[in-house]
């Protein structure tokens, strides 16, 4: 049987949980636990795997500690800060992922991370409105004074302090697209477009990195797109989709349809930053010809890809 294309998007409970301090070995036994269900996946021979992931809190560390190592080393800008991001977490796992396969029989399935650009508009209307908060917490005083040396915007965060906003443009393509058909074509597990990709614009043909975040399930979708994946599958920290969230009438979705998710979206169910992307990058990719995706959790990524668990999102 002809194999098809699977991306599956990590969420950031899979790398680190609410509560953990974030240390390597907290990060790696979140990462071995996400690795097993990736395992099955790739072990029943049937799925070329394709792995994406979030990385909110260890690119929040890394703009942390350019920060606080400023007068000692030179602080990198966040798209490099974005690639660091991606080859920590690439590496856990990949080495995971190894190690489960090994454990399997089968350390001959190659597994590789690919540092991994997207590409966005230059005139996106995001980088106009920057929304997304990045990095460390400031003091207000601090946090003018870098709006005046670095024109960063900034904002109060709910009394918390003050913090930079980035603009969080749309993803167009996967730079790295064809590196990752190669791959793909010859079997290797792919980890790519980690924490929504790099964001670059491409200017007179000529690539540069920016300062944005790409949402991770948007990216997501891209790369599902750009792989021409069948299936798309999105694992988060809730089994399913729920309409009236934590609101009277709340209701756990089995399925729906790309339109029924459309209407849904505008009848404001899904709170923006969270489920909101996760239900759009799903529609999107029905609508670029994807054949099926889900949102599920992490354990039931096995019955999510089977179409029995999760939320299961359809075509018409
Ligand atoms: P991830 O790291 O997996 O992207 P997010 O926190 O961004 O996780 O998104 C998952 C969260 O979305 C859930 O923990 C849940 O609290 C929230 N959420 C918001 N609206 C809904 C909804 N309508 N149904 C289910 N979960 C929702
Ligand atoms: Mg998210």
């Amino acid at each position: 049987m002809e194999k098809q294309t699977v991306v599956v998007a990590l969420g950031g409970n899979a790398i680190l949980q609410v509560g953990q301090k974030g240390t390597l070995e907290e990060q790696l036994r979140n990462v071995q636990h996400a690795a097993e269900q990736l395992a099955t996946i790739a072990l029943s021979g049937r799925w070329r795997l394709v792995i994406t992931h979030g990385n909110g809190p260890q690119v929040g560390n890394i703009l942390l500690q350019q920060e606080a190592g400023k007068h000692l080393v030179p602080p990198m800008p966040m798209d490099v800060c974005g690639a660091q991001s991606q080859g920590f977490i690439g590496y856990m796992i990949q080495q995971a992922l190894k190690n489960v396969l090994a454990r399997h029989g089968r350390a001959d399935i190659p597994v590789a991370t690919v540092v991994t650009q997207v590409l966005v508009d230059k005139n996106d209307p995001a980088f106009q409105k920057p929304t997304k908060p990045v990095g460390p917490f400031y003091s207000e005083q601090d946090a003018k004074r870098l709006r005046e040396e670095k024109g960063w915007h900034v904002v109060e965060d709910a009394g918390r302090g003050w913090r930079r906003v980035v603009p969080s443009p749309d993803p167009k393509a996967i730079a790295e697209r064809e590196a990752i058909r190669t791959l793909l074509s010859n079997h290797t597990v792919v980890i790519a477009s980690g924490g929504g990709g790099i964001p670059v614009v491409q200017e007179n043909g000529v690539l540069r990195g920016v300062e944005a975040v790409i949402d991770k399930d948007l990216a997501g979708e891209r790369l599902a797109e750009d792989v021409g994946a069948q299936v798309f599958i999105i694992l988060t920290d809730v089994d399913k989709v729920r309409l009236n969230y934590k609101k009277p009438g709340e209701k756990a979705l089995d399925r729906m349809t790309a339109s029924e998710a459309r209407a849904y979206i505008a009848e404001g169910h899904f709170a923006k930053g969270s489920m909101e992307p996760k239900v759009l990058a799903t529609v999107r990719f029905l609508e670029a010809g994807g054949k099926r995706a889900a949102i599920a959790s992490l354990d039931q990524a096995v019955g999510a890809l089977e179409g029995r668990a999760g939320t299961q999102v359809i075509r018409d």
